[in-house]
């Protein structure tokens, strides 16, 4: 049985209480690992541990800090086949996928960071010849970074990185459902030789360990990326504190497909976005709106493609479909798709669990990709962030009428578009309620543009300079020149 332990002060540790939860293998459902069900005494001793080792870290000078970050990616890189396998075993995500994705992007966020720190500008105001000012960018002290399930080294490192990057100490806290890979960083952060309680990683429940983490008053900023009710409670008890705060949370992105789209481009992009990773990204486009003149054809392609993604074992090299995460969320999709059945939904394919998996699978989270149309407008289905392999499909007929449509629901995080048309491409990017508008493509990303959600999707935005003005406080340095005097 694995063991998944603390990180606190530069020592793996249980936690203090002795207490462990089950680690559970989603593609079987079989427990194949303890973590440490942590609660506010762990909490308390690694904040403690940050805030001891802050100043030396902060002091310490971005060319240092960067090689420590070079260090913990080459680190993370040695072992990326170890890890993705990790990651598939623990979120039951295609190993393919955690190998080509999860992985590299976490390696690629802590390269991003280490090196963006070497490459940043200071801002100077020159006021005439009365004054220059400066903006001094300190570290704010010990970051809280939450992050969720579905991708879950990528996210972690995605918020650690900035934060250690700019001289921050770390506090972080993985999602207990998927503890493996955070684990294993905090092994490669020792071997990396990163000062004790430069980076403390507490396992455990959200309640026991995330909330004492946010409510801690030594703990200046939180970074959270997770669902919007989550982010609600955070909010709350962060903001009376007058805590920095960036908040990444849930989307029901719209996939819009114009009759002017290369179609065969739009078909696949469309499908890939709808399942990947089981249609757990909180990116996915879930809500596909198609100009009428396609809508039939459209239909029958996508539910041809659909209806042929199998589900398998996410540790065979050709799985394409791997398991849910959690039975727990199994059972909030399947709930969704009878509500949908309900509310008058067509399913087309998928709707269940499959059949024929092999063996070792036999009691794993599964649920088939499932297409819904014939939904009402304005139905919850359309409404509620699902979080699975369920998209609908619905007809729109001209451009304003997809745009109402896109920004129908109370998120805001993502949208792609589908058109060859540039003019309408620039007009409806412009007008949808989106943090990122993908054209023709769908999760490109480039780590120096601003990531984030705008509505019930979040608050704040992370990626590039962003990221680093996040972690960091400015203050303005007026130096009184010669006119001054
Ligand atoms: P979640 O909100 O249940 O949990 C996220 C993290 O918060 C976990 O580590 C959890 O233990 C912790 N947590 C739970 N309650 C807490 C509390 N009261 N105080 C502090 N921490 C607490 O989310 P999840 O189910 O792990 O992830 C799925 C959600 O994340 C989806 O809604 C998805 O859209 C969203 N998500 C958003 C983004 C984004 O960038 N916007 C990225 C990935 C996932």
């Amino acid at each position: 049985m694995k063991q998944i332990l603390n990180l606190i002060g530069g020592t793996l540790c249980g936690a203090a209480s002795g207490r462990t939860m089950a680690d559970i293998e989603p593609a079987t459902g079989l427990t194949y690992g303890t973590l440490a069900d942590s609660d506010t005494a762990d909490v308390a001793q690694a904040v403690a541990a940050a805030k001891e080792a802050f100043p030396a870290w902060s002091a310490l000078g971005r060319t240092r800090r960067s090689q420590y970050l070079m260090q913990l990616a080459a680190l993370v890189e040695r072992d990326l086949e170890l890890l993705a396998r990790m990651e598939s075993i623990d979120t039951g995500k295609p190993i393919a996928l955690a190998r080509s994705v999860d992985i590299p992007r976490a390696v690629a966020n802590l390269r991003f960071f280490a090196t963006a720190i070497l490459h940043t500008r200071e801002d100077a105001f020159i006021t005439d010849r009365a004054a220059v000012n400066w903006v001094l960018r300190r570290p704010r002290g010990p970051a809280g970074c939450i992050s969720p399930w579905n991708l879950p080294l990528y996210l972690f490192t995605w918020k650690i990185a900035p934060a250690l990057a700019t001289g921050n100490t770390v506090v972080g806290k993985p999602s207990e459902v998927t503890p493996a890979t955070a684990e294993h960083l905090a092994r490669l952060s020792i071997e990396a030789g990163l000062p004790p309680g430069v980076l403390n990683i507490v396992h455990g429940t959200g309640p026991a360990v995330g909330a004492p983490l946010v409510a801690h008053p030594d703990v200046p900023a939180i970074t959270f990326t997770g669902g919007t009710v989550t982010g609600r409670a955070i909010a709350a008890s962060a903001a009376p504190m007058f805590k920095a705060l960036s908040l990444e949370l849930g989307g029901k992105n719209p996939t819009v497909i114009f009759a002017d789209a290369d179609p065969d481009a739009a078909l696949a992009g469309a499908v890939r976005s709808a399942f990947t990773n089981q249609g757990q990204i909180c990116l996915c486009g879930s809500r596909i709106l198609v100009e009428r003149s396609l809508y039939e054809g459209f239909v029958e392609g996508f539910v041809a493609r659909a209806s042929a993604m199998e589900c398998g074992d996410p540790l065979e090299e050709d799985t394409m479909q791997g398991a849910l995460v959690s039975a727990a969320h199994r059972e909030r999709v399947e709930a969704a798709i009878a509500r949908a059945v309900g509310e008058g939904g067509r399913v087309h394919c998928g709707g269940g669990r499959p059949r024929g998996l092999p063996d070792r699978c036999r009691d794993g989270y599964f649920v088939l990709p499932t297409v819904i149309t014939d939904l009402p407008e304005g139905c919850a289905t359309d409404a509620e962030e699902i979080f699975g392999p369920v998209v609908t499909i619905r007809p729109f007929d001209d451009e304003s009428h997809a745009i109402r449509l896109a920004n129908a629901t109370r998120y805001g995080l993502a949208a792609s578009l589908w058109t060859r048309d540039i003019g309408r491409a620039h007009r409806v990017a412009a007008a949808l309620d989106a943090g990122t508008v993908w054209i023709n493509c769908w999760l490109l990303r480039d780590l120096r543009t601003p990531f984030g959600g705008m509505k019930d999707s979040g608050v704040g935005r992370e990626g590039g300079d962003d990221a680093l003005r996040f972690f960091t406080e400015a203050v303005t340095v007026c130096v009184g020149g010669e006119s001054a005097r």
